[in-house]
């Protein structure tokens, strides 16, 4: 993304109202309304790429993509949301009141919208994919590394054949997440035509993953797995969230399963 900080201005209001959108100008495009209020990095963001309706014949259409200076006159923020996971990524709303913008910002439009969305979409469902598989393996390295020093029954847990057992399980899954997300940036880096659906069941099964690994791990831990003194408490919160972040995993399986039935159906 343009954004250094990464803010995907993308969501919207109820269906078929929009609740931003743009109008050509002369030489400029002016922005009215908001996006609200999951937008990553909006608070941080010095610059982002607004997706958002546009005035067309009168009604107001998909749409355009254009890079917005955040700090330009007409742009305003709203408060950071307090979340259980994801922490450090702030969110919240980014709003604009007649925000003026030079055309020469747009990026995508009505012809070319659809393809930008797309590849927005892939390029979110990956990193989303990624971050789980970090968390996977923190988690893991986390148990690995508590089982060594715990002592339970005279010797350290990682003495007890159960507990070798169990962190097989946790390294089986954070293999299996690296690899689908390897595949997945490997098909979309080189095909001709890069897969919604491939970027989708790498976020599915990575955040699914990390999030049994996390809350193996939390367990591993004991009691000292919900203590925030633990990295484990922290990792489990993340993984949770990340199965919400850029799609619920449950909503994305139906996307990715009508795309199995028609790929033109996006
Ligand atoms: C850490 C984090 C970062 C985020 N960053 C961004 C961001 O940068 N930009 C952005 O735009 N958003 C962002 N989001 C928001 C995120 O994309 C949404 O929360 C997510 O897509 C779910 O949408 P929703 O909250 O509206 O839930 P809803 O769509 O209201 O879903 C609620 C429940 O209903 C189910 N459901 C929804 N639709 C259907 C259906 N058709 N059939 C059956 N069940 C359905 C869902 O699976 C879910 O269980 C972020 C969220 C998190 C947690």
């Amino acid at each position: 993304m343009l954004d250094p900080f990464g803010a995907a201005a993308a969501t919207d209001g109820r269906y078929g109202t929009p609740n931003c959108v743009a109008r050509y100008a002369g030489d400029k495009v002016i922005i009215n309304g908001q996006k609200s209020a999951w937008i990553s990095g909006s608070l941080t963001a010095e610059v982002c790429v607004l997706c958002t309706h546009v005035e067309q014949n009168g009604q107001a259409e998909p749409g355009i993509a254009i890079i917005v200076d955040l700090d330009c006159p007409g742009v305003s923020r709203g408060k950071p949301l307090d979340k259980m996971g994801m922490r450090s990524l702030n969110q919240g709303e980014i709003f604009f009141d007649n925000v003026e913008v030079p055309v020469s910002h747009v990026i995508a439009g009505p012809e070319t919208y659809k393809a930008f969305v797309l590849k927005a979409l892939i390029y979110g469902n990956t990193g989303v994919a990624g971050t789980s598989v970090g968390v996977a393996r923190a988690a893991y390295e986390e148990a690995l590394a508590y089982v060594h020093e715990r002592k339970a029954g005279g010797v350290p847990l990682i003495q007890h054949q159960l507990i070798r057992y169990r962190l097989f399980h946790m390294f089986r899954k954070v293999e299996m997440a690296k690899a689908t997300l390897m595949r997945a940036i490997t098909y979309n880096g080189t095909a001709p035509q890069p897969a919604l659906v491939a970027a989708m069941l790498a976020k599915v099964t990575c955040s699914q993953l990390a999030f049994e690994v996390a809350s193996e791990g939390m367990q591993m831990l004991g009691g000292n797995g919900t203590a925030k003194e633990y990295m484990m408490e922290k990792l489990m919160r993340d993984a949770r969230s990340l199965m919400i972040a850029d799609g619920c995993n449950e909503y994305l399986a139906l996307q990715g399963g009508t795309q199995l039935m028609n790929p033109d159906l996006f």
